[in-house]
């Protein structure tokens, strides 16, 4: 199901409710039986939605009939939505002017790593930071190209090599040039497989010793539904990321796996991916996300 539908799914069963007559606790129930069908078949984690149903049902449970009752449904299934996208880690990572911060970019293959490395350099650039990027990606033929053009037209400054096979070295000489250039935003981006392989994980591992990385960033397409879950899990094993970029947000989304990764690592999702161009990314907010959500 795509992300539109599970907003109007949820928002047609909280307003059928505040529309009747009767908020007992037979219409409370139904209500939450359809909120988590439609999260279910957005294939939000199972567990998740029963955590959701029942922290709805307790609170509003506590309030006798009547016209605030419905206003706490309203308010109660917002907030437990919001909590299901939002991890409230108060450790999110803010770069520091005057000292060179190496962010590092790890994701599967095609799902919007280069792209939104790009992104994030020239969003960092705008807001007066000397940003850079260097291609890690030494696997895969034409992504170090790919990386050129996309910084070429952002005006992003770039390192990589076409001779060079070890990502390791490459990204460990890019850094280490732009750090003596005083470069404050540094941005790694490093290649993907298709599949999570032993290989990927420990290059890694490897690359982000060699770097070491002030932030590490997950980029999660948003339409791969179920598998973000188990994806997400195995990243946070071995590349321990601390934030989630969610890509392809404009498409015909599932966004449920996605809100399953982020509870499932406790890690929060910092942009979201809105489009192909340079400016399309935009700072997540929570909240902002659930009423778009729910129109
Ligand atoms: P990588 O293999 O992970 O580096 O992925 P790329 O950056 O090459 O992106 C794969 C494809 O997804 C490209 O065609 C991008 O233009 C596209 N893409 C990346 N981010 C977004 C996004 O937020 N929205 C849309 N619609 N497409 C995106």
């Amino acid at each position: 199901m795509v992300l539109a539908d599970l907003g109007k799914r949820i928002t047609g069963a909280v307003s059928g409710l505040v529309r009747s007559d009767v908020v007992d606790d037979k219409a409370l129930d139904n209500m939450l039986k359809e909120i988590c069908a439609a999260l279910l078949e957005a294939d939000v984690n199972v567990k998740l939605v029963q955590s959701l149903r029942k922290s709805i049902k307790h609170t509003v449970s506590a309030s006798p009939p009547g016209p605030q009752r419905k206003r706490l449904i309203q308010s109660s299934v917002f907030n437990e939505l919001v909590a299901l996208v939002d991890p409230q880690t108060d450790n999110l990572f803010k770069p520091k002017k005057g000292r060179s911060n190496i962010i590092m970019f790890v994701g599967l293959q095609g799902s919007g790593k280069t792209t939104t490395c790009t992104k994030l350099a020239r969003w960092y650039q705008a807001r007066g930071f000397k940003s850079c990027l260097v291609c890690a990606d030494t696997f895969r033929a034409g992504a170090f190209d790919q990386l050129k053009q996309n910084a070429t037209k952002a005006k992003i400054p770039y390192y990589g090599s076409y001779t060079e096979t070890d990502p390791v070295r490459v990204s460990k000489e890019g850094v280490d040039k732009f750090r003596k250039e005083k470069f404050e935003i540094i941005i790694v981006d490093t290649s993907g497989r298709h599949r999570q392989e032993e290989e990927l994980f420990r290059e890694m591992v490897q690359i982000h010793e060699a770097v070491k990385p002030d932030q590490t960033i997950m980029v999660l397409d948003s339409s791969i539904g179920q598998a973000a879950e188990a994806q997400s899990r195995a990243f946070k094993e071995s590349a321990n990321f601390g934030a989630i970029v969610l890509t392809k947000t404009d498409g015909s989304a599932q966004g449920g796996g996605a809100i399953s990764a982020v509870a499932a690592t406790k890690t929060p999702i910092v942009f979201l991916g809105t489009g192909e161009h340079l400016l399309d990314l935009e700072k997540f907010d929570p909240k902002r996300f659930v009423a778009r959500l729910l129109g």
